[in-house]
């Protein structure tokens, strides 16, 4: 039975305009890095992993990868299968920093962008910040950069949805580019392989295949009951991902620890009055901040910085998220009781909450660190 839809049918619509989602995954990521800076390591087989007994496999190089080693599997094992594979420790900073590096890049073309780790992230190209119609040109433009700017490859997925561009960034690994549109997406979707799916992992893929499904098309067999009542609430993703169907927003709040505002005032303050009335200017943009994010949080942080750029900073945490301005108000009241208004002129007030209640925006798949 083939399954027929009109193009409306599964690609959410923006102001009336097919969705263009970018997925940019770095290959090998941490050791390629690793491959990059040390060129005893080049074209050899590499796991990036703690030197512990129980340690596991944090990144292996496609030359180890040829011998079956991959993330997430224990150091010991790996060796079995390799004698020679050379282990290299994690430098986090390291990694950190290049993350960094690739996220600038990122901003160039859109704010809509949501981090899914170090080296991985969804982009939402439909408006972007250079006016640029194709995402499949803005997505070959940052895999340039990349290059360019950190020596490393990247693989880019492009298409309509996040399912979609998250397959296809996987589809040509490494260094990869590959674009599912929309009239391709049903044949794609039919022939991949169910443990390819983007949020089915190995043991679900074991119980899919139990159950006769193999790939996408044996997926869109199964009525979303029949999925329900076996998968659980994921049964409805998995119904609607077979048919191509994924209206999650990129939500570039997703992996956020905090957010905040401050200001600068153009002369320094130190009257009391004048302070109170600067910290509920901050208040009101702050907690708009939050609504506009759709995320709360439980502890509030003041930062005073002074005329001679001392600054300190002072936080509260409440046992319930913070949710309007009364609450940021009285918090900033005791906050300041406890602080020294009077030592010197102030330059910059800052607030910010943090310890942020994620759940709002929870979706069928796990943040995970993805370690390809
Ligand atoms: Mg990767």
């Amino acid at each position: 039975m083939i399954y027929y839809h009109k193009k409306s049918d599964f690609c959410k619509v923006k102001e009336n305009k097919i969705r263009k989602i970018i997925h940019i995954d770095m290959d090998a990521f941490f050791a390629s890095a690793e491959q990059r800076d040390n060129p005893n390591l080049r074209e050899k087989p590499v796991a990036v992993s703690g030197s512990g007994n129980r340690s596991v496999i944090a990144a292996a190089s496609y030359e180890a990868r040829k011998y079956g080693i991959h993330s997430a599997m224990p150091a010991i094992v790996a060796l079995k299968k390799c004698p020679f594979l050379i282990f290299v420790r994690p430098d986090f900073n390291k990694y950190k920093q290049i993350s960094e590096q690739i996220r600038k890049i990122f901003f160039e073309y859109t704010d809509l962008v949501e981090p899914l780790s170090l080296d991985e992230a969804f982009l939402d190209v439909t408006e972007n910040k250079i006016n640029l119609p194709s995402a499949t040109i803005i997505a070959k433009q940052i895999k340039k950069k990349i290059k360019e700017q950190t020596e490393l490859t990247a693989s880019a997925g492009v298409s309509f949805n996040k399912f979609l561009a998250k397959i296809a960034s996987d589809h040509n690994k490494p260094d990869g580019f590959f674009a599912i549109t929309p009239d391709k997406a049903e044949e794609f979707i039919e022939n991949l392989e169910i443990r390819k799916f983007f949020g089915i992992g190995k043991v679900t893929a074991e119980k899919m295949h139990k159950y006769g499904i193999r790939n996408g098309y044996d997926l869109k067999q199964k009525s979303l009951q029949y999925l329900i009542k076996r998968f659980g609430k994921q049964g409805k993703y998995f119904y609607d991902i077979a048919r191509g169907i994924d209206n999650r927003d990129v939500n570039p709040d997703r992996l956020r620890k905090s957010i905040g505002t401050e200001k600068t005032f153009a002369d320094d303050i130190f009257n009391i009055e004048n302070i109170y009335e600067k910290a509920e200017q901050i208040a009101k943009k702050l907690i708009a901040r939050c609504r506009n994010a759709e995320t709360y949080g439980k502890t509030l942080t003041i930062k005073i910085k002074y005329s001679d750029f001392n600054q300190i900073t002072k936080s509260k945490t409440l046992n319930y998220t913070i949710k309007d301005i009364k609450t940021i108000l009285s918090l900033t009241d005791e906050l300041f009781n406890d602080t020294d208004l009077s030592y010197k002129p102030i330059r910059l007030i800052g607030m910010s909450v943090s310890n942020l209640d994620h759940k709002i925006k929870e979706n069928a798949f796990q943040l995970s660190f993805d370690f390809k």
